[in-house]
């Protein structure tokens, strides 16, 4: 661990003046690379970081989240281009293979390296979104966005927009994914940054116009182009992450894309048009699971062209011919949510009086952040959880959503459970806040009273 105590003690001394910092990106490049190249080797070295570098972990966060302009960016570049020139291990320099030569841009991506392995081995935290309370980093929101989550989303939204423009493909594929994990991890104070208008048009702005950038290269080029396929990839990758990550719900898509509904589906279409489908399946899946995406959040007033429909259908086959797979995603998907299940109250596990949800003791599966919202969310008036509950439990005595999904369908399938059973069930479950439950599970509720 020496190099890496050495290199970190270094860097903090560094980054002191987030405006001023004073390390060598070649260097410090150099020295990532070989701490965080090897999958192993990156585990360990995330845990010393977690449990020894905090003050480094966060000066990080800070340096990257300092309120930059373009025009700010010529300094940047002269300030790093003139510690490079005055290092002591100037002999060594050009070893490194990914440097772009645009060094603002090298020197943001040689620091999140450490940032980024710390956060990811954390899987419960990017799941959860709980941070720690033993010693180890991120204890809390402020060791990620020190400078608070308005400027600091505004700020890695700027470096991603920047990082469109780049004449090599690496940094793309570098700060997209850092971006995604960070947004996951603080997705509670992002979302509601984003939910304020500027900020709201100021990403889906970037989010058009990398889109559009990338089709029409495409459209051009009658070669598969990769910088341009892979700043589509990137950029729907963050669409997907800000829209559809854990346990987010459609009213959230909704608020985010409201208004803008039209020209993101006209961005997205263009794009997922000039996608090579055959050399790139998973950037045009994901491109046409957006526009599907937005379709569905903006409610059934959109119809959906049917080349949509028809790619969706092709791309979900396996999932449209058995409800079971359908209800067993939808069951993950429930258990990974971050906020109470009650549809009215919806309150994220970190803002809850006790920092936890409590799962209901009846299916063990939903989660609620007081007795209160279970008592009111099991006599719903039009959705009771005690009936969702009692055929829960039922189906879980025959499969257990912790089974992996093609074992939980033959288990499901081994019982003598009818059909009907399980659509009902994904029905009650996949509503988002006014379910659509079948006639018979509407006379069975009334049954209960
Ligand atoms: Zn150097
Ligand atoms: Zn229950
Ligand atoms: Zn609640």
């Amino acid at each position: 661990m020496d190099a890496l105590d050495r290199l970190a003690k270094g860097l903090e001394r560094d980054l002191r003046d987030p405006y001023n910092p004073t390390f060598c990106v070649d260097c410090v490049g150099t020295a990532m690379e070989r701490l965080f190249s090897d999958e192993k080797q990156q585990h360990a070295n995330a845990l010393h970081l977690q449990q020894n570098h905090h003050a480094l972990l966060t000066s990080i966060m800070t340096y990257m989240t300092v309120p930059r302009v373009e025009e700010d960016m010529a300094e940047l570049e002269a300030l790093l281009l003139r510690t490079m020139a005055t290092c002591p291990g100037r002999a060594n320099h050009g070893v490194l293979q990914n440097i772009d030569g645009v060094f603002p841009d090298d020197a943001l991506r040689t620091l999140l390296h450490p940032v980024r392995v710390c956060l990811e081995a954390s899987s419960k935290l990017l799941r959860t979104q709980l941070f720690s309370r033993r010693g180890v980093w991120p204890r809390l929101i402020e060791d990620i966005i020190p400078r608070g989550p308005r400027e600091s989303l505004a700020v890695l939204l700027f470096w991603l927009n920047r990082s469109g423009s780049y004449k090599h493909w690496v940094p793309l594929t570098a700060f997209g994914p850092f971006f995604c994990t960070v947004f996951e991890v603080c997705r509670l104070e992002f979302i509601s940054e984003l939910e304020a208008d500027d900020m709201r048009t100021l990403f889906i702005d970037m989010i058009c116009q990398q889109l559009d950038l990338a089709a029409s290269i495409l459209r051009e080029k009658s070669c598969p182009h990769i910088p341009a396929h892979l700043r589509m990839g990137t950029t729907s990758a963050v669409l997907r992450t800000v829209c559809i990550g854990a346990g987010i719900r459609h009213s959230t898509y909704r608020a985010i894309v409201e208004g803008s509904q039209l020209r993101l589906l006209e961005s997205l279409t263009a794009a997922a048009d000039s996608v090579d489908a055959r050399s790139f399946p998973g950037i045009k899946e994901q491109l046409v699971s957006l526009q599907m995406g937005i379709h569905l959040t903006m409610g059934p007033t959109h119809q959906v062209p049917q080349p949509i429909v028809d790619f969706y259908a092709s791309m979900h086959k396996p999932l449209q011919e058995d409800v079971r797979l359908d209800l067993y995603f939808r069951l993950r998907a429930i258990d990974n949510d971050v906020a109470c299940n009650a549809p009215d109250c919806r309150t994220h596990t970190r803002k809850t009086p006790t920092g936890k949800l409590q799962r209901c003791g009846g299916c063990r599966l939903l989660k609620y952040c007081t007795r209160e919202c279970q008592k009111r969310h099991w006599n719903l008036y039009t959705a009771p959880h005690r009936w969702a509950c009692l055929k829960l439990k039922e189906l879980f005595a025959v499969a257990q959503f912790t089974l992996a999904p093609m074992a939980f369908v033959a288990a499901c399938k081994a019982s003598s459970l009818p059909d009907a059973f399980y659509e009902e069930i994904y029905c009650y479950l996949s509503a988002d806040l006014n379910a659509e439950i079948t006639a018979e599970a509407i006379s069975e509720i009334e049954a209960l009273d």
